[in-house]
């Protein structure tokens, strides 16, 4: 027994070294030490071309920056030792927690440096997955690993009747990524962003720490973490708020062609926070954007194509109502009476029931036949703007019917509104400081690569304008490069942000693609 343990340990450590020599052989990237070899962790780290360029792209496809490795870990520990490593290393390297890459500007990059493959943790894993409840006081929650995919968490709280109140648009995002940003969608207006329904995090410091955060508990990490884009963690777990879950709901379209009216009702809406809608978006369509879908019958789309054709341009109001099957009748008559207080276009209310699993995931579908049309080379430039309520009429006027009269590659343009009071000020995500309503923007084209420089043109020319006019508007997801431009983005936020990268990040290791910290504080 002892002999086989011995010739087992020694199996092992040879086969260490063998993969280190031939690391060695193949080219130990010179920005990385070589002492990450002698860690045990060697097995899980990648440095084939194959798969440091798989990683040096993201969703955005706007840049490109290689790793020098990819590591893969197979448990929260083998993250934590890869960061200690990197603290007491002697020469520097950075680290970067990548969700599912979906940024558009290199955000989960870490050029020269290592990408932690937080898949690799374990998509759908049930032990990554957990649905229990608190008895005082009363709550139910999940315990969800940072690299599982929203729409695993859906899939696996639906069991058990219950589901988070918050989403994105797009479930196909990881927990740790949308967290790490803020996480909104239609339901943000009434349950905050994703952000404002976590009740406890497991993080990875910069300094290779394991700790455990609440708002009772490190405080500070925690309302740092949430919203703060890597920048001082890396999230392995995540406690999320659960509610039971609806079985259907009742999907609208309303046609607007005046704006004033179309931002009036969304307002009108999210102030309700009873017996109205659960879910409140909208977006621009020019007549050349409108085409059928599982929503719109070919002949619907043809009569709102006519509208926006005359107009220019119209509005759509997306909104949603959740309801239980018994009670459908009196959901429906409560409706009617609802959309008469409403000023969409007589007769352009478009409604359609569906269950609850296929409204949420409603964006995959459409996603998953767009990526098969579209090419590989597809640019994804987006650009996302929240401005307080007071400013939307002089950003329609100047942007929309302006800056972007002749667009070509519109794509999709959202315009929607939320309650500041529902997102938490201790927080790091930047908001607009002024008023209690405050809208977001968001720009959503697919490009070639000529188009993007146009649009990278109007995206600027957008910033000059937000400048010149003085409005309070904040970037969501933000695209910044130089120390002034964060200072002003996080702006009162700013000394708070730099005393927690200095307290749990102070050699600026982690998620160096944000490009807010360039340096060790
Ligand atoms: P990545 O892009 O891989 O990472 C994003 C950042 O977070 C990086 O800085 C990375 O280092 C860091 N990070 C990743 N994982 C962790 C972790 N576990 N701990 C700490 N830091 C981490 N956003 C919305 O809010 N609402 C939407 O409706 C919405 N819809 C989208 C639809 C599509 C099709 C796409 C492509 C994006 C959408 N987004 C939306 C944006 C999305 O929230 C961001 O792309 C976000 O970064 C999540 O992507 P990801 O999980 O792939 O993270």
């Amino acid at each position: 027994m002892a002999l086989r343990r011995f010739s087992h340990i020694t199996t092992v450590f040879l086969l260490t070294i063998y993969r280190a020599i031939s690391l060695v052989s193949v080219g130990w990237p010179d920005t990385l030490p070589l002492g990450l070899l002698d860690l045990d962790i060697v097995d899980k780290i990648h440095l084939d071309l194959n798969t440091t360029t798989q990683f040096s792209i993201d969703y955005g496809q706007l840049s490109q920056a290689a790793p020098a490795a990819v590591y893969c870990p197979s448990s929260p520990d083998d993250i934590a030792a890869l960061v200690r490593f990197a603290y007491t290393s002697p020469r520097y390297f950075t680290i970067a927690a990548r969700g599912r890459g979906h940024s558009v500007r290199g955000q989960a990059f870490a050029p020269g440096g290592v990408v932690v493959d937080m898949a690799s943790l374990g998509r759908g894993r049930a032990d990554r997955l957990n649905v229990s409840s608190d008895d005082a006081p009363a709550r139910w929650y999940v315990d969800a690993g940072g690299e599982q995919l929203w729409i695993d968490v859906l899939h696996e709280t639906f069991k058990h009747g219950l589901t988070p109140r918050s989403w994105t648009d797009y479930l196909h995002l990881t927990v740790g990524g949308t967290l790490s940003n803020a996480g909104i969608s239609g339901q943000t207006f009434r349950h905050g962003p994703q952000i404002s329904n976590v009740y406890e995090l497991d993080v990875i410091t910069g300094k290779g720490d394991m700790i455990t955060c609440s708002r009772e508990e490190n405080s500070d990490l925690f309302y740092g973490v949430l919203g703060g884009l890597g920048q001082f963690g890396i999230i392995t777990r995540a406690r999320i708020s659960l509610e039971p879950a609806p079985q259907r709901v009742r999907w609208l379209y309303l046609v607007y062609t005046n704006f004033d009216m179309f931002t009036r009702d969304q307002e009108m809406l999210i102030s309700k926070l009873e017996k109205g809608f659960d879910y409140v978006e909208g977006r621009l369509l020019k007549g050349k954007d409108v085409s059928s879908s599982s929503f719109i019958s070919e002949e619907d789309s043809e009569k709102i194509k006519l509208l926006a054709d005359e107009f220019g341009a119209i509005y759509l109001l997306e909104g949603a109502v959740y309801y239980e099957q018994a009670m459908a009748s009196m959901v429906y008559q409560e409706l009617e009476s609802l959309l008469k207080q409403l000023s969409f276009v007589p007769g352009f209310a478009f409604t359609k029931d569906v269950s609850y699993i296929g409204f949420l995931d409603r964006v995959h579908e459409e996603d998953t036949k767009q990526s098969s049309t579209e090419h590989e080379d597809v640019l994804h430039p987006w650009f996302n703007l929240f401005l307080p309520k007071s400013r939307i009429r002089d950003f329609e006027s100047a942007v929309f019917k302006g800056i972007l009269k002749n667009n070509n590659p519109v794509g999709l343009l959202l315009i929607y509104p939320f309650n500041k009071n529902k997102w938490d000020d201790k927080m790091l995500a930047a908001i607009p400081d002024e008023e209690e309503v405050f809208y977001t923007i968001g720009l959503l084209p697919s490009a070639t690569r000529e188009d993007w420089e146009y649009l990278d043109k109007q995206h600027h020319e957008i910033l000059s304008f937000c400048h010149q006019e003085g409005i309070d508007f904040k970037q969501y997801l933000p695209q910044y490069v130089t120390e002034t431009d964060w200072m002003k983005h996080f702006g009162r936020k700013w000394d708070v942000f730099v005393q927690l990268k200095r307290r749990y990040d102070p050699k600026a290791l982690l998620s160096p693609g944000q490009r807010i910290f360039t340096t060790p504080l």
